[in-house]
């Protein structure tokens, strides 16, 4: 294992060299296996070489975080929040380096990129705060006995986090572990390391100890150690369905696990709808993030009386869409994050061409500029039950769904095994009413975009979008995730 020294934050030219951390130490990984990452937008350049790790290095990171993030869970709260808003300032005084790496590593738009940095740093001000909230209740029981809860820790979290948001979902995990005094060990996806990392050099900077956050980089291989390892206490993903589902399988029930899943999302535009409102949501959900959002739009449930006058105008943003690198001024969508996604995007083109479905925006393999890009794809004539309109495909692909009455429109909207985030566009409070009760999702939008969720509210899905158990962000749901509760009855030896 070398030592491996730190790229500063903000490399915004050549390869960065990333590495993992253990035991406070930044290392390479006891494989000497690395691999390398490509610019989406301009596959050619290598933005970053990475250790790809093995199950050995996560068994030495669970066991330095095991036995070294008892100090940290002894410090008083005010000093973890404290350390905290520090991390917070660090990342706010980088934001925009940061949204510069992020744009080569991931390849979002740069005012993408700067919403996620700008956010981050509000997330963890957030749960600097929540250290502070914790408390537990006390219950009567007469006398001078007592019965009172005591709030703890979990213990060892691993964290596991997907390519999409790089910065903001790690910093949604490792900011409520560590402000309730837990270790953490940490795998970002491997396609995005590097912002992953950024937010542990800020924590570390900021004062977390070496000994309660660990940092392990790579594929597959490190993520299915880390949940197969028994001193992990707390599994806290968020991926893929089908990972998610794999995880839930091949962890104990004693080790809680929050999954925060895939989405098959879907707008509703009533007949009473403003279409260019409208059109400008589905337009933002659909094509912003480059469709790679987990609250992305993906189907449009739209009444039959205003299918046309919504289609012209979803096309005329799908048409004005500007292709590109995320760095270039007036570039409005990027490319897609890997060549995975590209020839996923592809895919799906033939699987809803051979189900009957019309592509009304021209395709073809097509790059502007030697990265991974796609046009926005609109898709008519698709049929609920179909592949298109089931299957979460990742990319600006918008199936849509013609309904002729309110019944219908809400078991088509419903009838996924998906349930993450739902839109309604109509001017009438009483379908948006009957709209919050009926759609089966854990996110429901009304006159707004289904992407997009607010810092201080749960947020996370139904159905297979979730295991439901805690909601991820904002709040008392979200750190009872991260803490134990214990019932402590006291009574004074000689009651009075
Ligand atoms: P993914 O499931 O392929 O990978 C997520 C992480 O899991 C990565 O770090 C990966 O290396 C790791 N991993 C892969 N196989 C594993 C295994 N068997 N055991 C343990 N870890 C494993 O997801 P992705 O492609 O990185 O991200 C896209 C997906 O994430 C989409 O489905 C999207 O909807 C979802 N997502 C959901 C939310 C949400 O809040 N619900 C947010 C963002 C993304």
């Amino acid at each position: 294992m070398t030592t491996i020294e730190q790229s500063p934050a903000g490399t915004t030219t050549g390869t960065v060299h990333i590495a993992n951390l253990i035991g406070g130490e930044w290392t390479g990984s006891v494989t000497d296996r690395r691999y390398l990452r490509e610019n989406p937008a301009a596959v050619d350049e290598v933005v970053l070489d990475v250790p790809d790790s093995g199950a050995d290095d996560v068994a030495d990171a669970v066991a330095h975080v095991s036995a070294g993030y008892h100090a940290w869970a002894a410090t008083p709260a005010e000093d973890r929040a404290d350390v905290l808003l520090r991390a917070a300032d660090l990342l706010a005084s980088r934001a925009e380096q940061l949204a510069v790496e992020l744009v080569r590593e991931e390849g979002k738009t740069l005012a993408e990129a700067r919403n996620e940095t700008r956010r981050t740093p509000q997330n963890l001000r957030a749960f600097a705060g929540e250290a502070l909230r914790l408390a537990g209740e006390t219950f009567p029981t007469g006398g001078t006995s007592m019965v009172l809860t005591r709030r703890e820790p979990v213990g060892v979290v691993a964290a596991i986090t997907p390519w999409n948001f790089p910065l903001n979902i790690p910093s949604r995990k490792l900011g409520p572990a560590l402000a309730a005094g837990n270790g953490v060990v940490f795998k970002p996806s491997e396609l995005t390391p590097l912002l992953g990392q950024r937010l542990v050099e800020a924590l570390l900077e900021a004062g977390v100890p070496g000994g309660a956050l660990a940092l392990v980089h790579g594929h597959a291989e490190v993520g299915r150690a880390l949940v197969a390892d028994r001193r992990v206490d707390a599994v806290t993903f968020t991926g893929s369905t089908a990972v998610g589902e794999a995880i839930h399988a091949a962890v104990p029930p004693w080790v809680r696990t929050q999954l925060e899943l895939g989405g098959k999302n879907a707008v509703l535009v009533w007949s009473d709808a403003d279409l260019d409102l409208a059109a400008d949501l589905i337009a933002k959900g659909a094509f912003g993030l480059t469709g790679q959002a987990c609250t992305g739009t993906s189907r449009v449930v739209v009444h039959e009386s205003v299918l046309n006058g919504l289609l012209d105008r979803v096309m005329e943003r799908a048409r004005a869409a500007v292709i590109g690198n995320g760095l270039v001024s007036g570039v409005t969508m990027g490319p897609l994050a890997n060549a995975a996604q590209r020839d996923k995007h592809h895919a799906y083109l033939q699987v809803a061409h051979d189900e009957g479905a019309r592509l009304e925006t021209p395709t073809g393999d097509w790059s502007p500029a030697g990265g991974w890009f796609v046009r926005p794809a609109v898709l008519t004539g698709v049929a609920p039950g179909s592949r298109l309109a089931q299957e979460e495909v990742f990319s600006p692909m918008l199936a849509f769904l013609s309904v002729s009455s309110w019944e219908e429109a809400m078991t088509v909207m419903n009838g996924t095994s998906y349930g993450l985030s739902a839109g309604l566009v109509s001017g009438s409070l009483d379908t948006a009413l009957r709209f919050a009760a009926e759609a089966e999702a854990g996110v429901v939008k009304v006159n707004q975009a289904t992407t997009g969720v607010a810092i201080n509210a749960p947020f996370g899905g139904l159905k297979r979008s979730s295991t439901q158990t805690f909601k991820e962000q904002g709040g008392a749901s979200m750190m009872q995730f991260y803490t134990r509760e214990k019932t402590v009855y006291l009574s004074p030896e000689e009651p009075a």
